[in-house]
């Protein structure tokens, strides 16, 4: 089966003088080619989840390990090649005020990329684009063509900012928290537009969030981050209704689920002095099973055909190498 975009054993290192923080660590992923998905990435703030985005859209390289596009390592890749990628590989980001420029239309905003990448040879075909990537996100061309931004929702600009990305037919789309500053009647509307262009249209979608309640909806599989590692990974649902990693637990028991019997937030998780960052468990000075064999780096276990946790809780089930990660991830 052909790849898409693969990560090899990728890190990110930030140096500050003296001082180093790995916002990734080590992550080998795989999206393919003929198979789209809905991928979310979660976790808190300082998870890594920004710096994986970043990654895949090329804007910032990797310490260690390789991004592959298509078979060719990114940092390699000619003119031409980078221009495909960077067609082919889009980004919807949380904001969706900070695209808009106040005195421009609409029509303007999605006619730039089309002509930037040369995708239409008269206007009537860049008109015709425009009109299939608004009716694709639910929008009527008729109506939003010639509109400011001042005279659209929060919830519709944020559909033109996909529809934006989709003019370029893109086969992976990068969505960072992009529910997030939307209000919340419209976020189901949104996420759901999400799913329709992985099915419709073929479109992977690399999900960004903390929040896993909209990942349950829209999601095929989903990766757990903590300070740059995968905690746990898997299909959307069985991670989600059965989590295994004292992390995700904590996150999942966060979720302000409709059931009486349980307290939002209730979690018996709480912070220990102790702390071996960097050397061992990334979880262990928050985690209340922590043991001695947690001062080591805990490898992946692979706990079910798609679920996934690097925690010695489950030492006695087989180890998953940490290249192998995308086979615990269902598309
Ligand atoms: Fe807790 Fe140890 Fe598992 Fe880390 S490896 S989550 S410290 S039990």
């Amino acid at each position: 089966m052909a790849t898409l975009l693969e990560f090899k054993n990728v890190s990110k290192i930030y140096k500050r003088g003296k001082t180093e923080t790995t916002a990734l660590d080590n992550l080998s992923l795989t999206l393919k080619d003929d198979e789209s998905t809905i991928l979310t990435v979660a976790g808190e703030s300082g998870s890594g989840k920004t710096t994986l985005a970043m990654l895949l859209l090329g804007f910032i390289e990797p310490t260690i390990g390789q991004i592959y596009y298509k078979g060719k390592d990114i940092s390699l890749l000619s003119g031409s090649e980078r221009m495909t990628f960077r067609k082919e590989v889009q980004a919807v980001f949380q904001d969706p005020f900070a695209v808009f420029n106040p005195f421009y239309t609409v029509e303007h905003l999605l006619e730039v990329p089309i002509k930037r990448f040369k995708l239409a040879k008269s206007r009537t075909e860049i008109r015709d684009r425009m009109a299939e990537a608004l009716t694709a996100v639910g929008l009527q061309p008729d109506e939003i063509f010639g509109r400011f931004p001042h005279q659209l929702s929060g919830g519709q600009r944020q559909r033109i900012n996909i529809a934006r990305a989709l003019v370029l037919r893109p086969k992976v789309l990068v969505a960072d928290e992009p529910v997030s500053m939307v209000d919340a009647s419209l976020r189901a509307n949104i996420l759901e537009t999400l799913r329709t262009l992985q099915r419709n249209y073929g479109v992977s979608i690399v999900y960004i969030t903390h929040d896993l309640t909209t990942a349950f909806h829209i999601a095929n599989s989903i990766m757990v981050l903590y300070r740059g590692s995968v905690m746990e990974a898997g299909g959307v649902e069985q991670v989600i209704k059965y989590p295994q990693h004292p992390y995700t637990q904590l996150l999942v028991d966060s979720i302000p689920w409709p059931d009486l019997s349980r307290r939002w937030g209730q979690t018996d998780l709480e912070p220990s002095e102790d702390t071996v960052i960097g050397k061992g468990c990334k979880f262990y000075s928050r985690c209340p099973k922590a043991m001695e064999v947690c001062k080591t780096k805990p490898p992946l276990y692979q706990l079910e055909p798609y679920q996934t946790a690097s925690c010695f809780l489950f030492k006695e089930k087989p180890q998953l190498e940490a290249e192998s990660l995308s086979k615990a991830l269902p598309v």
